[in-house]
Parts: C-alpha cells; sequence; structure tokens
C-alpha cells in the first residue's frame, strides 16, 4: 500500500543520504539508513552506551551519539583498496542496545548479549561502538556460541586483570573471563599497543601464560606497522575472528577523549595502518571502544573514531563474502 492509498503524508523523499548535504537530517552511524526489519541487512551498526563498568574516568556512554555525529564526514569509497562498502552489503544503523537495568553490571551485560544474539540468529555481522570495554564481553558470547573465536586486540592495556573493587566484569577484565569461558582462543589472540606502568603484573601475566601474542608499544614502534600486521594475520589464521579497537591504543595527541589515556601510543595513520593490515582476516564481527566524548571538547576524538570505524566497516564488508 503506498502512502497516498493509507490516506499518509509522506513526509521523507527518499533521497540518497550519500549524495545529500552531510549536516542534513537524522544523524545516523556513516548516514546509513535505520534498520527496521534486520532481514533486510547484512551489516548492522549498533551503538552501545554502556560505561558503568569504568575504573577511573567516566564519559563513554556518550560515545554512540558523538561518534554518529562526526561519522556524517565518512564517505563511501576507501582511498587506497578503493572498497566500497555499501556496494558489497546492505549496511544500516540498529540503534543502541535497549538497556533495561542501567545501574546493574551484569545486568547490563545481559541485555547486551541478548541484543547481539538476537543479530547473530539473524546471520548479520555487527559493527559496535562503545562504551567502555566491558562491552566487549557480552559481544564476544554472542559472537562465540558455536566456537572460541580469534581476537585482534588494539589497546593501550591488556584487559585481562581480575576483580576489581568486587567486580569480575570491569573494563579491565573482558579478556580474561573470555578465556576463562572459551569464547576466544589465546593461542589465536594478538594484543598490540600495551603501555603504561601498573601497579601490578598480574593482567600482563595473565595474558602471557593464557599463550596470548602481547605487543608492547615499544615492540610495535621496533618492528613497525606492517610487521606487526603480518605478525597479527599469522596468529589469528584463517579462522574466524574478533577485532576489538580500544581508542586509547591511540596517543592521547590523537584521541584525548578517553577514560584512560596513556602516553606514546599510536598514530592516528597508524591505527588505519593496522586495521588495513587486517585485510583477508575472516572477521566476524568488530567495535571501536572507550570514546568518552567529555574529555574531547574539540570533537576530534569522535572524528577518529568514526574514521576507524569506517576502516573496519570496509574489512568486514569483504569478509562478509569471504565467509559466504
Ligand atoms: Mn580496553
Ligand atoms: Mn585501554
Amino acid at each position: 500500500m503506498t502512502d497516498s492509498e493509507s490516506g499518509g503524508t509522506p513526509i521523507r523523499s527518499g533521497r540518497d543520504s550519500m549524495s545529500a548535504p552531510r549536516y542534513m537530517d537524522i544523524a545516523t552511524f556513516m548516514r546509513a539508513p535505520v534498520i527496521s526489519d534486520i532481514s533486510a541487512f547484512d551489516i548492522a551498526m549498533v551503538g552501545v552506551p554502556y560505561d558503568g563498568a569504568v575504573t577511573n574516568r567516566p564519559g563513554a556512554r556518550h560515545g554512540p551519539r558523538e561518534v554518529r555525529n562526526a561519522s556524517t564526514m565518512m564517505r563511501a569509497i576507501h582511498p587506497t583498496t578503493r572498497v566500497n562498502p555499501y556496494e558489497l552489503c546492505r549496511i544500516g544503523d540498529a540503534g543502541d542496545v535497549p538497556f533495561t537495568r542501567i545501574y546493574d553490571t551484569e545486568g547490563s551485560i545481559q541485555d547486551i548479549a541478548e541484543f547481539f544474539s538476537s543479530l547473530s540468529r539473524a546471520g548479520v555481522t555487527a559493527l559496535a561502538v562503545g562504551g567502555d570495554h566491558s562491552i566487549t564481553l557480552p559481544i564476544l558470547r554472542a559472537m562465540a556460541r558455536d566456537r572460541p573465536v580469534g581476537l585482534i586486540h588494539i589497546d593501550a592495556h591488556t584487559d585481562t586483570w581480575d576483580a576489581f573493587m568486587g567486580s569480575r566484569y570491569s573494563h579491565g577484565a573482558p579478556f580474561r573471563r573470555a578465556v576463562e569461558e572459551g569464547l576466544i582462543d589465546p593461542k589465536r589472540t594478538i594484543q598490540i599497543g600495551i603501555r603504561g606502568a601498573q601497579n601490578s603484573t598480574e593482567g600482563w601475566d595473565f595474558s602471557a601464560s593464557s599463550g596470548m601474542r602481547v605487543v608492547f608499544m615499544d615492540e610495535v614502534a621496533r618492528m613497525g606497522i606492517d610487521a606487526i600486521g603480518e605478525e597479527a594475520r599469522r596468529i589469528v589464521g584463517d579462522g574466524p575472528t574478533y577485532l576489538s579497537f580500544d581508542i586509547d591504543s591511540l596517543d592521547p595527541a590523537f584521541a584525548p577523549g578517553t577514560g584512560t589515556p596513556e602516553v606514546g601510543g599510536l598514530t592516528a595513520i597508524e591505527g588505519q595502518a593496522l586495521i588495513r593490515q587486517c585485510r583477508g582476516v575472516q572477521l566476524v564481527g568488530a567495535d571501536v571502544v572507550e570514546v568518552a566524548p567529555p574529555f574531547d571538547p574539540s570533537g576530534n576524538t569522535a572524528l577518529v573514531a568514526a574514521t576507524m570505524m569506517y576502516e573496519l566497516l570496509c574489512l568486514l564488508a569483504e569478509a562478509r563474502g569471504l565467509n559466504d
């Protein structure tokens, strides 16, 4: 039934959002259409506005909205690969995870897991934007229902620490829990960009003893991005792999808007190059987390996050073809 038959008045022209002026209309991720029927999409971009599990500065709950706004700056065709993800896949914005108990950390984790499980059951690839890093554990629960996945984890921190202030689900713990729950294969896991002093070595030790390849920032500087990318592809191999990008992997000069900044990190182009090095990996999902806009009035952190998200979107669109 058309609008005129139903008596309704069409209020939108249905124009192509990629050719309309980019400052107009509702700011969805990348100006992609809002998803109402999940079966009509291949890739869903999802906001996870939750920062109830931070160990220090909050603010990442505001990440998805600011990244949506900044992502209106993104365009379609990749400058080096010439990939146009919108030609390869049907891509939309699935909105935010509908939280039902925001003051309950473990309940919020369940809300996230349920939402991503529904996408996974529908055969849709998810690209998430946090939120603090605690959100990745429930996403992995949804992605790894059948088998553990490999992990490319780009971050200043290993996030393999144990309980903090009585909770096992802080943003410093998701990958320890993911190993314990059999969601990730530590032998197919690489952590890249680790740095910053710690008060104990317990998290670093867990990563190493579980069998993960841990690349501290000084080794990144020594080996160079191309060699690190090669190492990442070798570690994760041909199996299904998740990529988690913590914005604090970048130096605070490029991304100051984050809860736990660490000086001496990746440059923006190194972050892009590292993601580009993951082309060809069987990616089953990805996220960009820890964007805390209140700490960056310039808005640049959200723009950098949107740019990394676009790089990931291109990889996920190509990986859909590899996985089919
Ligand atoms: Mn992290
Ligand atoms: Mn971090």
